[in-house]
C-alpha cells in the first residue's frame, strides 16, 4: 500500500498515525504473569514459560518511558498480567514521573493492594482501575478460578483510605455470571464514593473468545438493568478520558462508565499504543501489528534512532481498527495477558 507522505505538521507533531490520530497514551505490561487466572483472560493453566532474559530490565522500560516522554506521552498505565506482581513497579511509577508524564495510572485485581496502596500513591499514582467482577464470593471465585474477594474488597478500601485520586472499579460484562448483580456493583461504587465501569467481553485469545460464547451481555443492555434501578444523567467527559460513555448518578460522585469493544467501535478516537514485557511495541489491541524494540535497545541503537523507529512504525502499521466483530478469529490469536490488557 502507497502511503500518504508525512506533512511537515505532522512530521514536527510527536505520535501520530496515518488516520491523523496523535497518540499520548502508553500501555505498558511489566509482566506476563498473575495471581488469577480469570476465565475470560488466562489460560485455566496459568501462562507459559517466559525467559527472564526475554524481559525488558528495568533500565530498559526506563529508558523507553523517557523517551516516550520526549515523544509528547500525557498517560501511562502500568499493567499485565498482574502489575502488583512485579517487583519493580514503583520505581517504574517513579520513572514515569520523573519522565513529567502527568497521569500515571495501575490497572489491577487488587489482591496485593491493601500493602501497597499507600506506597503506590507515594510513588506518584494519581489514577487506579481495580477489577472486579462480582460482589458474590463464589461467583468471584470461579471468574478469577480461585480469587478472594475480601482481599481484593480490603484492598479498594484501602485505596480509597490512602486517597488515590480517581479510583475505578473495573467490570467485565458476563451475562451469566454477573448479569444479575449490576445495580448492587453499582450501589458498592457509591458507597466507596469511587466510579465504576462495565466492559463488553473481547474476543481476545483462545479464553476470551470462549467467554464470549454464551456470556455476552452489551452495554446498552447493562446500561438498562443498571438504569432500572439508579437514574443515570449523561456526564460530560474529561479530555483523556478515554472511550467510555459516561453517566452520573444524581446525587453521587460515582460515574459510571460504559465500554463498548464490540457493540460500538471506538477505535476512530483511539489515542493508545502497547508495550509487552518482552519489548514489543503494539499497535492495536487485537491485532499482532507492531515492533520489536528489545533488538533495537540490546543492539545499541541511540535514543534517536529508537524514537525514530517508533515514529514510522505506527505512522505506517498501527491499523485502522480492531476486527473483533468482522474477523473475531483473529484476535483469538493474540494473547491477552501479553498484550497488557
Ligand atoms: N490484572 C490486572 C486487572 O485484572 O485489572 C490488569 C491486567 S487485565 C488484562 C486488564 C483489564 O482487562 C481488566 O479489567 C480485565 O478485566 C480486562 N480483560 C481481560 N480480558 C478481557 C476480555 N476478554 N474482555 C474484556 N476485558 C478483558
Ligand atoms: Fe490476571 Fe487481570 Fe487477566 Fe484476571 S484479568 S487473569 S487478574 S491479568
Amino acid at each position: 500500500m502507497l502511503l500518504p507522505a508525512i506533512s511537515a505538521t505532522d512530521q514536527e507533531a510527536d505520535l501520530v498515525d496515518q488516520f491523523g490520530r496523535h497518540i499520548s497514551y502508553l500501555r505498558v505490561s511489566v509482566t506476563e504473569h498473575c495471581n488469577f487466572r480469570c476465565e475470560y483472560c488466562s489460560p485455566e493453566e496459568g501462562t507459559p514459560y517466559f525467559d527472564r532474559d526475554d524481559h525488558l530490565r528495568v533500565e530498559e522500560y526506563d529508558r523507553l518511558i523517557g523517551l516516550f516522554a520526549h515523544l509528547g506521552l500525557r498517560h501511562i498505565r502500568f499493567t499485565g498480567g498482574e502489575p502488583l506482581i512485579y517487583p519493580h513497579l514503583l520505581p517504574l511509577i517513579e520513572s514515569a514521573k520523573r519522565h513529567g508524564i502527568g497521569k500515571i495510572s495501575v490497572s489491577t485485581n487488587g489482591l496485593l493492594l491493601g500493602r501497597l496502596a499507600q506506597k503506590l500513591l507515594a510513588a506518584g499514582v494519581n489514577n487506579l482501575n481495580v477489577s472486579m467482577d462480582s460482589l458474590q464470593a463464589g461467583t468471584f471465585a470461579a471468574i478469577t478460578r480461585g480469587g478472594d474477594l475480601l482481599r481484593v474488597q480490603q484492598g479498594i478500601e484501602e485505596a480509597v483510605q490512602a486517597g488515590i485520586p480517581r479510583i475505578k472499579i473495573n467490570v467485565v460484562l458476563l451475562r451469566q455470571h454477573n448479569g444479575a448483580e449490576l445495580p448492587a456493583l453499582v450501589a458498592y461504587a457509591i458507597g466507596k464514593g469511587v466510579d465504576i465501569r462495565f466492559i463488553e467481553t473481547m474476543p481476545l485469545g483462545l479464553a476470551g473468545s470462549a467467554a464470549q460464547d454464551g456470556q455476552y451481555l452489551s452495554a446498552e443492555e447493562a446500561r438498562q438493568l443498571i438504569a432500572e434501578r439508579y437514574p443515570l444523567e449523561p456526564a460530560e467527559a474529561q479530555a483523556d478520558h478515554g472511550p467510555a460513555r459516561l453517566f452520573l448518578v444524581p446525587g453521587t460522585q460515582t460515574h459510571v462508565g460504559f465500554i463498548t469493544p464490540i457493540s460500538d467501535n471506538f477505535c476512530a478516537t483511539c489515542n493508545r499504543v502497547r508495550l509487552t514485557a518482552g519489548g514489543r511495541l503494539v499497535y492495536c489491541l487485537g491485532q499482532e501489528a507492531g515492533i520489536d524494540l528489545l533488538p533495537l535497545l540490546r543492539g545499541g541503537q541511540g535514543d534517536g534512532s529508537v524514537a525514530e523507529a517508533v515514529r514510522r512504525g505506527i505512522w505506517q502499521d498501527k491499523p485502522q481498527k480492531h476486527f473483533f466483530v468482522s474477523d473475531p478469529g483473529r484476535s483469538a490469536r493474540i494473547f491477552m495477558m501479553r498484550l497488557g490488557g
